[in-house]
């Protein structure tokens, strides 16, 4: 632990050498435009990926990036993130190879986590029939993806961002996926900026993963 707290304050003494002034701007206030909300996974940290300071993104990061409608814990973020900072974006942000996720696509037990995966499992059975089709590794960027785009529409459908839409505060949230291989993030097409596009954003996103040639239509999604 003392290499940390070594590490700690090598960190603070360059940063303040380097820019006079800085933590003393910070702790007066922070302005992020952006919220992240991602993976916990320690290969994603959100500052570093899109190379903001601190005091730059307001970040919130759970295990597989999961929005519920009932974590108050996810929801208490969003709501002072758009309320109080008045954030411009929220980013959803998932990873290729989450640890989560692929629980959940090789059904492989992980403990308490399994309930909180429950909502990723979700995602897999409302859209098995445009995934269970494609080889493994496909199927492991496919999940990865389309969990994003299911956590955006609960971030979009959600009263904090529905509220802000409608007093015309302008606020767009975002789907990414990022690559622990390259280190790039993959926009995911499903920006919604306003209420009235969700519904087709979604499934505009949703039907770019084509379905097995032989599934009947609509056999499989239900709808948002
Ligand atoms: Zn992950």
């Amino acid at each position: 632990m003392q290499l940390l707290l070594d590490n700690n304050r090598a960190w603070a003494e360059r940063v303040e050498r380097e820019h006079p002034g800085f933590f003393k701007r910070l702790s007066d206030q922070q302005s992020p435009k952006y919220l992240w909300i991602g993976c916990s996974d320690s290969r994603v940290p959100a500052n570093q990926v899109i190379g903001l300071a601190p005091g730059e993104v307001f970040v919130h990061r759970n295990v597989a990036n999961v929005v519920t409608h009932s974590d108050l814990n996810a929801l208490s973020v969003i709501q002072f993130a758009v309320d109080v900072l008045k954030v411009e974006h929220i980013m959803v942000v998932g990873h290729y190879g989450c640890g989560g996720v692929l629980a959940v696509l090789h059904e492989k037990r992980v403990g308490l986590a399994d309930n909180w995966l429950r909502h990723v499992h979700d995602v897999k059975m409302r859209h098995r029939g445009r995934l269970m089709h494609l080889c493994s590794h496909e199927q492991e960027d496919v999940l990865c993806e389309m969990n994003v785009i299911e956590q955006v529409g609960n971030v979009a459908q959600s009263n904090v961002v529905q509220d802000a839409w409608a007093r015309g505060q302008p606020l767009a949230v975002h789907g990414w996926c990022y690559g622990l291989k390259d280190g790039m993030v993959k926009d995911l097409g499903v920006t919604m900026a306003h209420p009235g596009e969700v519904v087709d954003v979604f499934r505009a996103a949703i039907k770019r993963y084509p379905r097995a040639p032989d599934a009947k239509p609509g056999s499989s999604d239900l709808p948002l």
